[in-house]
C-alpha cells in the first residue's frame, strides 16, 4: 500500500497516511483538529545493488580498475609466483 501525504490547512503539518489504491482518501483529520487535504509528494523507489551499480557514472570504471589491479588479487602472475612458493616448500621438505 502506498503512503499519501496530507497537508493540514489550519497549521500547516504534513501527515503521512497509509491506504488501498483502491480507496484514497482526499482529506484527513489532523494532529490540530484541522482538515488536512493531500498533496503531491516525491515518490520513493527503492533500488537492487545491481540497479545501484548500473546506474555508477562511468568515470568511476576507470577508477575501479585501476584500484583492482593494484590489489595484490589484480596481479596476472599472482598464480605463477604462488605455483614457485608451492614448489620451493616442496624442495625444502
Ligand atoms: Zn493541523
Amino acid at each position: 500500500m502506498p503512503v499519501y501525504e496530507y497537508r493540514c490547512a489550519e497549521c500547516g503539518a504534513l501527515t503521512s497516511k497509509l491506504a488501498s489504491v483502491k480507496a484514497i482518501p482526499s482529506a484527513v483529520e489532523c494532529a490540530c483538529g484541522g482538515t488536512a487535504s493531500r498533496v503531491v509528494s516525491m515518490p520513493s523507489v527503492h533500488l537492487s545493488k545491481g540497479s545501484k551499480v548500473a546506474r555508477l557514472d562511468p568515470k568511476y570504471d576507470a577508477m575501479v580498475d585501476k584500484a583492482m589491479r593494484n590489489t595484490p588479487a589484480g596481479d596476472p602472475d599472482r598464480l605463477i609466483n604462488r605455483r614457485g612458493d608451492i614448489a620451493k616448500g616442496r624442495a625444502d621438505t
